[in-house]
């Protein structure tokens, strides 16, 4: 089947299931896992995915907006979801409807819930989000409790659970200890009010690999799901992360290969020429396959086993990759973007770093031209 594409990610979805079992050891007994999968399933394609995690049991979803709720509802009638962006004024009633817990940051957005879920006879389930040092969604720490005292008394809502986000746990453990003190202050404020809050939650995946934590009772993972972890200059705790197995390969083909001379200029704008004589392969991907046009000069592909330097500009459906030193290689062979060849592999984040940019980008770039294709179970 695999032969009739030019360009296509392969998904493995024993990875997913080792990385989810893997995210629920390290996470320990009794802390519930809410996958994270926003933006396509971080481009690995949401429903498949969704379907496959509710399967080898996650405990919940974390999506970004009310059409990927949506899309996981389909497959998925009864299944907790948890809003992880802003409802916005006008989706209120959707949400309700489609039972997604939003997120809630202020009063104003728990009224006009609760005066919605009141229209409709029922209560909504919210979890507020304390804002400890990210400075994005959330309550000021510092009047996180009052908010969420002054929401016990709103008929139509009920606080199901009360998380924060952590802005540097790759890279800045004394801010992230600063985030995760102003966020027990605030949950030692509500024992104190005597406001039980059934689900408590902080980690995301970088969270999860350096801060492992005993004290809150939800995991909110997105990037180990899917195999990879966060790039930071925080090591793992040793081996750690080759614990995981990266779950998305993405792949296209060579399309000619030609010999040029020295001094030949290469693609647009000729940022690449040619210091001796060079054998050059056409590949069929490009930046409208989400292959990043940043990656140009800089980054690797593997062909026949061997890594091969991509020259000159990355184009819209075209790469060039330096193949001198392969002792062979033809049109129609396969060329990994990410993935393993022979005893060779390239990460995401070795294409990341290339690119200038993080691995959520680079999977969350791979476009809708790329077909995904999933491997390891029969029901996907
Ligand atoms: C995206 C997101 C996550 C998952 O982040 P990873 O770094 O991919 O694990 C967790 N929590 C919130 C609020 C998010 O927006």
């Amino acid at each position: 089947m695999k032969q009739t594409h030019r360009c296509w990610a392969e998904i493995n979805l024993h990875a997913l299931r080792h990385n989810l079992l893997w995210i629920r050891q390290r996470a320990g007994h009794g802390v519930k896992v809410m996958t994270v999968v926003k933006a396509d399933a971080y481009g690995h394609g949401l429903k498949p995915i969704a379907a496959w995690l509710m399967q080898n049991g996650t405990d919940l979803f974390g999506v970004a907006n009310l059409e990927e709720a949506r899309a996981i509802r389909r497959v998925g009638p009864g299944w907790p979801i948890l809003m992880l962006g802003a409802c916005l004024p006008h989706e209120v009633d959707l949400a309700l409807r489609d039972h997604v817990m939003p997120t809630i940051s202020s009063i104003e957005e728990a009224a006009c819930f609760a005066r919605a879920a009141r229209r409709r006879n029922v209560t909504c389930r919210v979890h507020v989000k304390v804002d400890t040092g990210m400075g994005r969604l959330g309550v000021p720490h510092a009047a996180a409790v009052d908010l969420v005292s002054r929401m016990t008394r709103l008929k139509g809502v009920e606080v199901e659970g009360l998380y924060t986000h952590f802005a540097s746990a790759e890279d800045n453990p004394g801010f992230t200890r600063l985030q995760r003190e102003r966020f027990q202050k605030v949950r030692k404020g509500l024992h104190t009010a005597r406001i039980p809050i059934p689900l408590v939650h902080a980690s995301h995946s970088a969270g999860l690999l350096h801060e492992p934590d005993g004290t809150c009772n939800l995991v909110r993972p997105g990037l180990l799901v899917y195999g990879i972890a966060p790039p930071g200059w925080r090591v793992a705790a040793a081996g750690l992360e080759d614990q995981l197995e990266p779950a998305l390969s993405f792949h296209c083909r060579v399309a000619l290969v030609k010999g040029i001379r020295k001094g030949a200029p290469l693609s647009y704008g000729g940022t690449f020429v040619a210091p001796r004589k060079m054998r050059i392969a056409t590949i069929t991907c490009g930046y409208g396959d989400g292959y990043l046009r940043s990656g140009s000069n800089r980054a690797h592909v593997l062909i026949r086993g061997e890594r091969c330097a991509v020259v000159g500009r990355i184009t819209m459906d075209q790469s060039l990759v330096d193949v001198s030193a392969l002792r062979s290689v033809s049109p129609g062979d396969e060329t990994v973007l990410i993935g393993r060849q022979g005893s060779n592999c390239i990460s995401a984040n070795d294409l990341a770093e290339w690119c200038g940019t993080v691995p959520w980008e680079i999977f969350t770039s791979i476009s809708y031209r790329v077909p995904r294709i999933y491997r390891g179970s029969h029901a996907a």
